[in-house]
């Protein structure tokens, strides 16, 4: 069972990430991508969040901000209660620097690990599985004999269905199928002894028959290494399978914003926000359980863009269900229920002006869902 009563693991606050960029066709100046506006989250020991969204809608940026890749334009992220920034500040990101707190900025970095979509990024070609294996136990554990350190790597290889483990801990990863790279990558991320791992996109290069397992085996690896998972993703039914059994959460991006975070029953049999009924619409797996709609419950395919986002509630212009209200004020992300859920939608406070508002269109019924799979746009 998940603590959250505590102390987060990691902690962010008020993040914002915004980056400056060329304006295109030969105008002069830069304009400000919004990638990630005003998000706070917190994960705990063992805990599982999953965010999803459309691509560009801020969740990698939001990831590697998460494990201190990247730096918040504002706002905090805390690594047991540390100021991550400040530490490496202090201390230097490699350097054995002095922390001015309780842990390095060694310790923090070893602590929050990553794992890509592409797990041929993380292995260096050149090293057979053993010697990649190898590494991260010389380097956090130099103690360990040669023998106990094969013995362990040997031992995980055939935990993870890799066997025998002579033959592919000499191998090299282009001689391995992209299943078998990528447990050799989360392999090599849980020798770290990590307390969170990042997993960005980290099986939807797999085959489809093979996500489940891998998913299946991450699980089974969390218990034994007691770590945390932030899970990137586009595909709700991924994230639904990863945290359901985990007793995670699943938090829902749009346009830079966290815009609802709740628990997979909350967000797959009673979402709140409409944008999270939009992606369940367009989860093939999980359509059916949208309420039977046969269009999508959306106005305008169009993404507004990061550099230049819609004023008030961001999905106001793609919204069914947006009034005069939702273009002038923000909603905030709370817990209207006290059930834990938190949406950021003003149709969930009985009191607020939406309700004598006037609607900003019909729900005019668009012609194909949305794009959700490709992850590749900028501030994503
Ligand atoms: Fe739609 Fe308004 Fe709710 Fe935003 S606040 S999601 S525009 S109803």
């Amino acid at each position: 069972m998940i603590d959250r009563t505590g102390e987060p693991l990691l902690s962010l606050q008020n993040v914002s990430v915004h980056f400056e960029k060329e304006r295109l066709l030969g105008l002069a100046g830069s304009e400000t991508v919004h990638a990630v506006d005003d998000v706070s989250l917190d994960v705990y020991e063992n805990d599982i969040v999953a965010l999803v969204g459309e691509s560009g809608c801020g969740k990698t940026t939001l990831g590697k901000t998460a494990i201190g890749v990247q730096r918040p334009t504002e706002g905090k992220v805390l690594y047991r209660g540390q100021d991550v920034w400040e530490t490496k500040e202090s201390s230097g990101w490699f350097g054995g620097g002095k922390s001015a707190g309780e842990y390095s900025s060694s310790e923090i970095r070893r602590s929050l690990q990553m794992i890509h979509q592409d797990p041929g990024s993380s292995l260096n070609s050149n090293y057979t599985v053993e010697s990649s294996l190898a590494d991260p136990l010389k380097h956090w554990q130099p103690e360990m004999s040669e023998a106990d350190r094969r013995a362990r790597i040997y031992g995980l290889l055939e935990y993870v269905g890799m066997a025998p483990a002579e033959d592919y801990a000499n191998r090299y990863p282009h001689q391995l199928s992209g299943g078998e790279q990528q447990r050799v990558a989360l392999i090599r991320s849980l020798l770290m002894n990590p307390d969170l791992i990042l997993a960005d996109e980290a099986v939807s290069a797999l085959d489809v028959s093979l996500r489940a397992e891998m998913m299946d085996l991450m699980l089974e690896l969390q218990d034994q290494f007691s770590t945390s998972y932030l899970y990137i993703s586009h595909d709700l039914a991924n994230a639904k399978h990863l945290t359901q059994r985990a007793n995670g959460r699943i938090g829902i991006m749009y346009l830079g914003e966290l815009v609802e975070i709740g628990t997979p029953e909350q967000i797959i049999h009673d979402p709140q926000h409409p944008y999270t009924k939009v992606l369940l619409w367009a989860t093939s797996d999980l359509r059916n359980r949208s309420e039977g709609v046969s269009d999508p419950p959306i106005r305008s395919l169009d993404i507004p863009t990061p550099t230049d986002p819609p004023s008030g509630c961001r999905f106001h212009t793609r919204c069914p269900e947006a009034r005069e209200a939702c273009t002038k004020e923000c909603p905030t992300l709370a817990d209207h229920d006290g059930d834990g859920r938190r949406s950021a939608c003003f149709r969930q406070q009985g009191n607020h002006e939406y309700w004598n508002s006037a609607p900003l269109a019909e729900g005019e019924p668009v012609e194909a869902g949305p794009a959700t799979t490709s992850e590749s746009a900028e501030g994503d």
